[in-house]
């Protein structure tokens, strides 16, 4: 009988599929979602009457002809610049590492970073070079330019801001990696409706500079949608390698209608900065907190005592918070720190007062 490892290659084998932590019944921010539904109930009926018009027995529109004008002109895609959507941005990452896979060229990205870009290099058999940040969890742009000298990336991945440490690198050193990368720099703006600086309008300048975005953390989690802008050349050719209905009927319907209320959604992504703010003065003042790193995501990064920040993440979870540990059993840089999700007041007051009474920070 044919086993998986007959076929299969063992690098694949030896990771084991994402695991996402059951949340039933748990106060939930380990996952950057926006804590708040669709606004107001007059936007849920709309909606759904939106919804009706699908015409589920037919196949998605593969050119989402209505979604794609809409979604260049809101969210100030350059005219001269392509765009691809992906089911999620986590597909738009697989196209492109699908894309270099012969090249016999690695994927790059700072470490720590977003896991995704390691786990789908990993995936598809492509080298993958993680360049671990600066001590102050910044990147090390002289690291980075010696490592693309040495290695020849195909492609660079750059989360700006960084997930999971919240930190926007400056923009200057961002041009330093660009103009050191003769190949694919992809910013990935996962976190620009939190964040203060895009390179969005610099999109194909250099040719290699690409910029990728999600609904994910704006409050459509559950759509699973992302787009990528890059030269007009580059979409054409990234084009070939996408499924061809990947987008599917009501997600298309769905993400129209809340770019015709995007000003709902960004409404809440503003209110969830103030929150960040509170919540970022609020953890500095408690004594067992060592380090807050300073955000421009929807989440915060901080440090709890050495050696307390699994204990930490326990003693939450079974106080009914969920957020994320990254401490590792086997070390790494970010022992002891934990990252949590910016909810709605109450449940950042929740994740307070629980950090203080039942964790004792
Ligand atoms: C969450 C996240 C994504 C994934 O977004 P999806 O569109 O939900 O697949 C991509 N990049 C970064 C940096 C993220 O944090």
């Amino acid at each position: 009988m044919t086993q998986p490892a007959d076929l299969m290659r063992a690098a694949v084998l030896a990771t084991p599929a994402y695991q996402v932590v059951d949340a039933s019944g748990m106060i939930k921010l380990d996952a950057m979602e926006n804590p708040y539904r669709w606004p107001a109930s007059d936007l849920q009926a709309a909606w759904l009457e939106h919804l009706s018009k699908a015409a589920l027995n037919r196949y998605p529109d593969p050119t989402a002809r209505e979604l794609l004008p809409l979604l260049r002109r809101t969210q100030g895609i350059p005219d001269t610049a392509g765009c691809l959507l992906g089911n999620g941005s986590d597909e738009l990452i697989q196209m492109l590492i699908l894309a270099i896979q012969g090249s016999g060229r690695p994927v790059m990205a700072p470490t720590p970073s977003f896991v995704m870009y390691e786990v789908l290099a990993r995936a598809c058999g492509v080298p993958f070079v993680g360049v671990p940040l600066a001590a102050d969890l910044g990147l090390d742009v002289p690291a980075m330019q010696a490592a693309l000298a040495e290695h020849q990336p195909a492609l660079v991945f750059l989360a700006y801001p960084n997930n999971p440490t919240g930190v926007l690198y400056p923009a200057e050193q961002i041009t330093a990696v660009l103009a050191a990368n003769p190949g694919i720099t992809v910013i990935d703006e996962a976190y620009a409706p939190f964040s203060s600086h895009s390179f969005l309008p610099q999109v194909g300048h250099p040719p290699g500079l690409m910029v990728m975005r999600t609904f994910s953390k704006l409050g459509l989690a559950g759509l699973r949608l992302g787009y990528l802008a890059a030269t007009p050349a580059w979409i054409d050719a990234l084009d070939r390698l996408r499924l061809p209905y990947n987008i599917n009927t009501l997600t298309q319907l769905s993400a129209a209608f809340a770019l015709q209320h995007q000003a709902r959604l960004q409404q809440q992504a503003d209110q969830l900065c103030e929150q960040r703010s509170l919540l970022q003065a609020a953890l500095h003042a408690l004594p067992g907190v060592r380090q807050v790193i300073p955000s421009q995501a929807n989440f915060i990064l901080f440090q709890v005592r050495a050696g307390q920040g699994t204990a930490t993440y326990q003693a939450l979870r079974d106080a009914g918070i969920l957020i994320k540990n990254m401490s590792h059993p086997n070390g790494g840089p970010l022992q002891d720190y934990l990252r949590v999700t910016v909810g709605t007041p109450e449940e950042n007051q929740a994740f307070l007062r629980a950090l203080a009474n039942h964790a004792g920070v």
